[in-house]
């Protein structure tokens, strides 16, 4: 069984396995460590992470990044609208209530929704790590923002489950960080005094930071905060805008008016933001920008510190903010460590350590492949293949979950909230809620401040529905437990219900033995003992029924065969054509002395008419089967004279190793 882990990025996601000896970031197959987060549409198949950056010049409306910015989302989410737009270029609509693309796939405009989307990025990740294992992949742990809402977090579990993956655990990105950190320190202190770091993540669209404080066996995440829209395509966003103002005035071109100018001017834009972490200044050079022009430009790094200085006013806020939450002061810090891409930009280390004044900033974990080797340590500790070393996570919950109800008709004084899990609440937990009812009745549970969610979040997590509840004997009503559990993916949900009855029952009298002394013998004890009584339930979360993705997991499946069979395709024909050549090379050398005349002509015109159908309408492009019709009859007659040459030249090699000894 496959341990693999997951850092579902939104530039790019690295895949971690667990061998014995170690984690290894694996490689795809063009043997890069990071594959795109891209999922591209064309009109014979579809072109996932490596496939879909190759082609996303020529087909960028087809093709869809920043895939877990749009998952768990709406059409109409405010976000959606004024962010996500500006770094989506396909359209993005409405589907079945969440947001989707429409796109041009096998010639006709075709929906996905982003959950949709991401089970086919992830099916391409599967690939990737079982074609490196050399066995199916089928557990795996996945790293997501720790603001990531219930959700989000469900719709990520939704197309993990499409893409045929069980998820053993969505851990939040810089607990996986942490989790890396400490199972591999054999120095811990005791947990009177632990060790305190800050883990600062800055990737391509986020910021995360997390305050954790380690001690033997394990790690207790004190106090989180974010900024879920802060990160490098906000500064490659800012450029563009830069650039493209000047370009008025220069080329006379208005690059933002056109959406595939724009795309090569942020390609630009993040290559010389690259450069300028290492170097003062740099020039840009975007070739056929627009209008058949070439645009090049020049800036340098204190240029651009000015540019993006407002992006930069924002780093300190969260920073600052989660060291309050931890109730530490930078003193008992003793680490403070960076990840993410954009933590190599020289101004961005600038503003982190302003926070953390007095303290060094610390590279020593590897900036880009620390989630997912955390990811991939916890998919280890979960799964049944590999002992690990005892660690215990302590994770907290970003957003207090508050559960309501309609008041019982009988009681007006009722409260009708309560807060179950309080901002900070430990992940996993479990909470048993009381309810005096009569009747069937409802609860929901909702985020209980939606102003601290991202964007146009819905706050609505789940709703529980008691069907029926069992009569007090005495006309009263009865007290109905509920339980409801956040869980290890950070999701609410409601496990079961019950009623507690109480039952007296007498304990077998001890044997008297003073039964002569004439005394009354003792009434015999009563002893309480309570049973829990099962209620039927429903619940109902923002998770998808089991018939829908039942059907997205069919739809899945037909388009991965698709595709593969246009693979197949592709794969018979360049056989064919390079039987063709070979063959044809071959029979006037080695096979030479082993074909007659007329034998050879007939094989040449064959190769002949099966070269130019090729290039013909019908032959460069139709079925697999056709392709291998076409070699096999052209085997028939090459077949017998390869192995006649074949057959000759082993007798050959034989005698001439028999002479040798
Ligand atoms: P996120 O975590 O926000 O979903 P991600 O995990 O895909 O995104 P990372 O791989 O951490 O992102 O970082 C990618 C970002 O870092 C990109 O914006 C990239 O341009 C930027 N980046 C990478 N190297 C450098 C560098 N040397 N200088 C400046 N920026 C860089
Ligand atoms: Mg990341």
């Amino acid at each position: 069984m496959a341990v693999v882990g997951i850092d579902f990025g939104s530039l790019h996601s690295l895949i971690g396995v667990a061998r014995h000896r170690g984690i290894d970031i694996i490689t795809n197959e063009v043997s890069n460590r990071t594959t795109p987060s891209l999922v591209g549409f064309g009109p014979k198949q579809r072109a996932i992470g490596e496939a879909a950056k190759t082609q996303e010049t020529s087909n960028f409306k087809n093709t869809i990044g920043c895939l877990k910015r749009l998952i768990g989302r709406t059409i109409s989410d405010p976000e959606v609208q004024e962010v996500e737009k500006k770094f989506t270029n396909a359209t993005l609509v409405d589907v079945n209530g969440t947001v989707g693309v429409e796109v041009n796939y096998l010639g006709e405009k075709q929906r996905f929704s982003a959950t949709q989307l991401v089970a086919m990025y992830f099916g391409k990740l599967r690939d990737i790590a079982s074609a490196e294992l050399k066995i199916g992949v089928q557990d795996v742990v996945i790293a997501v923002p720790g603001w990531y809402t219930d959700i989000q977090r469900r719709a990520v579990l939704d197309a993990a489950s499409i893409a045929g993956l069980t998820t053993l655990r969505l851990i939040n990105d810089t607990t996986a960080v942490a989790l890396g950190y400490g199972i591999t320190k054999s120095d811990l202190p005791e947990p009177e005094s632990p060790r305190h770091v800050a883990f600062v993540d800055i990737g391509h669209s986020s910021l995360s930071v997390s305050i954790v404080a380690f001690s033997k066996g394990q790690l207790t995440v004190k106090a989180t905060a974010y900024d879920p829209n802060l990160g490098g395509r906000d500064i490659d966003m800012a450029l563009v805008h830069h650039f493209a103002e000047e370009f008025k005035t220069k080329y006379k071109i208005d690059v933002l008016s056109n959406p595939k100018a724009v795309f090569r001017l942020i390609n630009g834009c993040e290559k010389l933001k690259k450069i300028l972490s290492a170097n003062t200044e740099s020039p840009l050079n975007v070739e056929n920008i627009m209008s058949d022009v070439d645009a090049s430009s020049f800036l340098t790094r204190e240029q651009l510190e000015g540019l993006i200085s407002d992006i930069l006013d924002r780093i300190p806020g969260p920073l600052q903010r989660a060291l309050a939450d931890s109730g530490l002061t930078i003193e008992e810090l003793d680490n403070i460590e960076l990840i993410g891409g954009s933590t190599r930009i020289p101004a961005v280390r600038t503003r982190i350590s302003s926070v953390f004044t007095g303290k060094s900033l610390s590279t020593t974990l590897n900036q880009d492949e620390a989630i997912a080797r955390g990811a991939t340590f916890s998919c280890a500790q979960l799964s049944p293949v590999f002992r690990v070393r005892d660690f215990t996570i302590h994770d907290i919950s970003p957003y207090p979950i508050k559960v309501q109800w309609a008041p019982e008709p009988t009681d007006t004084d009722e409260d009708t909230e309560l807060l179950v899990f309080p901002k900070g609440n430990a992940i996993p937990s479990t909470k048993v809620l009381s309810f005096y009812r009569k009747d069937a009745f409802d609860i929901e549970a909702v985020y209980a401040e939606p102003e601290l969610l991202p964007g146009g979040i819905n706050p609505w997590i789940a709703k529980f529905t008691a069907k029926q509840v069992p009569a007090d004997p005495n006309g009263d009503v009865t007290l109905v437990k509920v339980k409801t559990r956040l869980n290890l993916h950070g999701i609410l949900s409601f496990e079961g219900s019950y009623v507690e009855e109480v039952e007296e029952r007498e304990e077998p009298a001890p044997m008297d033995v003073d039964a002569a002394s004439g005394e009354p013998p003792a009434p015999p004890k009563k002893k309480k003992y309570t049973k829990k009584k099962e209620i039927p339930f429903i619940a109902s979360s923002s998770s998808l029924d089991k018939t829908v993705l039942e059907s997205l997991r069919e739809q899945e499946n037909q388009m991965y065969a698709a595709d593969k069979l246009v693979m197949d395709t592709e794969e018979r024909k360049n056989a064919l054509e390079e039987y063709v050549y070979d063959t044809r090379s071959k029979l006037d050398e080695r096979y030479a002395p082993y074909v007659q005349a007329p034998e050879k002509e007939k094989l040449l015109a064959l190769l002949s008419e099966a070269e130019d159908w090729l290039y013909t309408d019908e032959g460069e492009d139709t079925t697999k089967s056709a392709y291998v019709e076409r070699l096999d009859k052209l085997k028939v007659l090459g077949d017998p004279i390869a192995f006649r040459y074949k057959e000759t030249d082993e007798r050959m090699k034989a005698i001439a190793s028999l002479r040798e000894t």
